[in-house]
């Protein structure tokens, strides 16, 4: 599916219909800060191709997902917070409690996070 195609929120960002506080662009993927943050750092890690669920990525994607691990720890290095620590979630379908339906990495940090999650 082309950028033109992706309906989601996250697909108006890509195409600049709408403006994002980005801290990350490159070929494979951007990053923005959430417009409602669970903690001091939290930001979104999205690939510019449209994946609507974890449920979805292909074999094909996996330079793509390791690659955004990557920004993800260079982002947390940049914000000052990779030694404290962070933490990475994929919010996949209804229990994951997912709301966009182009997959995003969140990076989560700057407060103690509590475990499990709600
Ligand atoms: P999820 O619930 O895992 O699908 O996460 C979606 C995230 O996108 C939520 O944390 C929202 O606050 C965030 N979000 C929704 N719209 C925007 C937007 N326009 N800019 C930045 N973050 C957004």
């Amino acid at each position: 599916m082309s950028i033109e195609d992706n309906p989601t929120i996250f697909g108006m960002i890509l195409r600049g219909e709408i403006p994002s506080d980005t801290v990350w662009e490159d070929e494979h993927c951007i990053a923005f800060r959430d417009i409602n943050p669970a903690a001091p750092v939290h930001i979104l890690i999205i690939p510019r191709k449209l994946i609507p669920t974890i449920n979805d990525v292909s074999d094909d994607d996996k330079f793509l997902l390791g690659h955004m691990v990557t920004v993800a720890r260079d982002i947390a290095a940049a914000e000052n917070v990779g030694d404290d620590g962070y933490r990475l979630v994929f919010n996949c379908n209804r229990d994951g409690g997912q709301t966009v339906y182009h997959i995003h990495m969140h990076l989560i940090a700057g407060r103690g996070l509590s475990w499990p999650p709600g």
